[in-house]
């Protein structure tokens, strides 16, 4: 399965003399490849005319990502000989998805002391098990290979879900994305390292990618419900991305994302109603933090989280949303930005909710409860690129010809989600350290 993907390039590349800072006989490269496991490592190997005594030699790469900070690794490694020879192992870091650009340069130092910087060189990840088609249309690049209407279909259900978005919520995509369609869950996780095993569905939000495992049976519903929940994340990140380390809380991030959804499920109806009965709605101020991963809680929190936007949009419109992104991407609290858009908090916001719902009223502690550290899970410490896992549709664990999705189960790993800014800072150190 770890067969080796793509290898490349260029060989003999001579060294740009302009960049020389003493100039010095230039060394002919012989080789200058990296050879690509997908997705566990890549052996970065550069071959020297033995003529050309390298006694230093510094690897540069990094891989074309969207991030606030982004700092290219640089790593001295061992000359002994022409050959040298560096492996980066993705097992420390995670490891991109396909589609994501390497760069790479090596910086040479002879015996006399001249120094030297090759050419950049570029590859792109690829996984190259399976037979990939590709449709494309505006900024939407979908790649699948399972079942020849699935790749159409779900194009159409990414751009009528951008549409929505646009038209409803006045948010646009601001950058190209990829989403690439595994046939099947497994075929998807084999892609990632240290994907939660019950994930259906990642969006890579730093390369602007989204990887789902579907079944072609399944594309029709649950599919095309969880490419649109998937995207809303991204649109949404891209919208409100935050260098300041503003978190949107968890129902409104959740919440956006099922209301791109489309018209709500039957699975969302249900639960509203069977909440709306026994009166028994989380506390709002509970939801701004990580969601129950799974069961009826689950259902509950997206649910009523959906309830909220729905409540915001038809009653404040669509400008005093996007301030409120603007507001928390800027680092304004969650209660100071609703404050300065719609004069409540999220107590506030609850009660009026449960006006617009014909709820009863609930009391609310005096002091607003913050957010614990001790509430936030662990960070795994891998920490990978992966920020969105959705849950497999439940039908999938069975048969497959007889499956019947759970329309409200497009539900995300909601415990990342607050700490996206913290597993990338890891990341990033992580890469750092290598
Ligand atoms: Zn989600």
């Amino acid at each position: 399965m770890r067969k080796i993907l793509t290898l490349l390039l260029l060989l003999g590349s001579l060294f740009m003399p302009g960049l020389a800072q003493a100039q010095t006989t230039e060394p002919p490269v012989i080789r200058n490849e990296a050879i690509v496991d997908y997705p566990q490592s890549v052996r970065f190997q550069l071959e020297v005319d033995p003529a050309f005594n390298v006694v230093d030699a510094v690897l540069n790469y990094d891989v074309t990502q969207t991030a606030c900070l982004d700092v290219s690794t640089q790593v001295p490694v061992d000359v002994a000989g022409s050959l040298i020879d560096w492996e980066w192992p993705m097992v420390r870091s995670g490891n991109p998805p396909p589609g994501a650009e390497l760069w790479w340069e090596w910086t040479l130092t002879d015996d006399q002391g001249n120094t030297t910087t090759t050419p950049r060189q570029t590859l792109t990840f690829s996984d190259d098990r399976f037979d990939w088609q590709t449709v494309q249309e505006g900024n939407v690049t979908l790649h699948w290979y399972a079942g020849d209407e699935v790749g159409p279909l779900l194009l159409d259900a990414a751009v009528s879900g951008l549409a929505l978005l646009e038209e409803d919520m006045g948010i646009e995509l601001q950058e190209p994305v990829e989403l690439y369609i595994y046939g099947r869950t497994e075929d998807m996780r084999d892609a990632v390292l240290y994907i939660q095993d019950w994930a259906g569905g990642v969006a890579f939000a730093e390369y602007n990618t989204i990887l789902i495992g579907v079944v072609p049976s399944q594309a029709e519903g649950w599919g095309r419900d969880t490419v649109r929940h998937e995207l809303a994340h991204l649109v949404v990140g891209q919208y409100g991305r935050s260098c300041v380390g503003g978190h949107r809380p968890t129902w409104l991030e959740e919440g956006l994302a099922m209301y791109a959804e489309g018209e709500p499920s039957e699975q969302v109806l249900s639960d509203l109603e069977r909440s709306q009965e026994n009166n028994d709605f989380a506390a709002l101020r509970s939801l701004n933090g990580p969601f129950p991963a799974h069961g009826d809680a689950a259902g509950s929190a997206y649910s009523q989280s959906y309830s909220v936007i729905q409540f915001l949009q038809d009653e404040y419109g669509i400008k005093k949303l996007q301030d409120l992104l603007l507001l928390i991407a800027g680092g304004t609290g969650t209660d100071a930005a609703l404050e300065q858009v719609y004069g409540f908090n999220v107590d506030g916001l609850e009660s009026e909710w449960r006006v617009w719902r014909g709820l009863p009223a609930r009391t609310y502690p005096p002091t607003p409860t913050p957010l614990a550290v001790e509430m936030i899970p662990t960070v795994v410490p891998f920490a990978g690129p992966q920020d969105y896992p959705t849950p497999l549709p439940i039908a999938e664990k069975g048969v497959e010809e007889t499956a019947v999705p759970q329309p409200g189960n497009s539900i995300c790993a909601l415990g990342l989600i607050p700490l996206f800014a913290l597993a990338f800072i890891a990341q990033k150190s992580q890469r750092t350290k290598i």
